[in-house]
């Protein structure tokens, strides 16, 4: 059993980013700048926004927190993304999710300029990236095509089971598990909360990839010898011995399903570092958009 071991791919990449920025620094130009924009201060979601401003210092990109409190209307939000739009010095930015009950998600998405939508959550880049189009894949889906990528996993003609069928992962994932090309070219089959038997389905699957974020979900016995099991899921599950008061639980059954994989992601240390890499990646792509390089 082999683990895919998201901390250090996604510190490979850090460095290869790294040494980008150095290369643009030494010919005198702009070095990438991501903005985020957080509404409201939910515990998660400032740990997230945090780990990515922090990875940009590490690369070298500049960075820009904007911290908006939980009662930000849609209009003030949209107003900000309309700033950030048409800010030159902004290559990429992302807005994080979830966002409070009254801002309506969907029109925000449609507010960013597909261009600096680094998250790739645009229709336009959605779009694209069904149609096999250069564009910004979401960084979750792009982390684990990298991760597959880097460790050589073979995904050409084998059965993918998808479980989750979010935007942000599960849907995205599908298309790019079933399109032409590596990874990819895989039969992909897509389950959901009204899937039937799903034990039936997972266990006829070469590559699973589950992102429903219900802890220890998939058990040994859901899986067949040999399968590849790539864990999305995050859950904070209560744990007063630790020092947080919580440790952070993925949808698989590590202990069990790693005695039948052939590859495995952990819970921390895989899709999660690998994500902010990701988004690392397509900041410096954005700026190449920005700049018509
Ligand atoms: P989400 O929006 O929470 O949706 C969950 C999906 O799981 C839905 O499609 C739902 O089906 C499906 N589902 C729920 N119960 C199910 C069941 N019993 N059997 C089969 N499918 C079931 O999903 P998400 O935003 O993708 O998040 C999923 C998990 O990944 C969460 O733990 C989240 O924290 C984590 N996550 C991690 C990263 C990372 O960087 N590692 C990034 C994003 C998300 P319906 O559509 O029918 O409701």
């Amino acid at each position: 059993m082999t683990i895919l071991d998201g901390k250090k791919v996604s510190n490979d990449i850090k460095n290869e980013i790294a040494a980008e920025v150095q290369k643009i620094k030494d010919k005198g130009e702009k070095v990438p700048h991501l903005a985020a924009i957080i509404v409201g201060n939910d515990g998660a979601s400032l740990t997230y926004v945090g780990s990515k401003v922090k990875a940009c210092e590490r690369v070298g990109f500049e960075s820009t927190l904007v911290q908006m409190s939980n009662t930000t209307s849609e209009v003030e939000l949209l107003e900000k993304i309309k700033e950030l739009n048409e800010n030159p010095e902004i290559d990429g930015f992302i807005v994080q999710l979830p966002l409070p009950p009254q801002i309506n998600e969907q029109k925000v998405l449609l507010a960013v300029n597909p261009d600096k939508d680094v998250d790739g959550f645009h229709p336009t880049n959605f779009g694209k990236m069904a149609l096999d189009m250069s564009t910004f894949i979401p960084a979750t889906p792009f982390g684990i095509l990298e991760l597959l990528d880097r460790y050589g996993v073979e995904t050409k003609g084998k059965h993918t089971v998808v479980i989750g069928r979010s935007h942000i992962v599960g849907r995205p994932m599908s298309i790019l598990m079933g399109r032409k090309g590596f990874p990819g070219n895989s039969t992909v089959t897509l389950t959901h909360s009204h899937t039937k038997n799903i034990t039936q389905i997972t266990s006829q699957a070469d590559i699973i990839i589950s992102a429903l974020g219900v802890p220890n979900f998939l058990k040994a016995e859901m899986v067949k010898d040999d399968v590849v099991v790539v864990d999305v899921g995050i859950t904070r599950v209560t744990d007063e011995t630790k020092p947080r008061g919580y440790r952070i639980v993925g949808d698989v059954d590590f202990a069990n399903v790693s005695q039948k994989a052939s590859y495995i992601t952990p819970v921390p240390g895989g899709v999660g570092p690998m994500t902010i890499a990701m988004l690392l990646k397509n900041t410096l792509l954005a700026r190449e958009r920005h700049n018509n390089i």
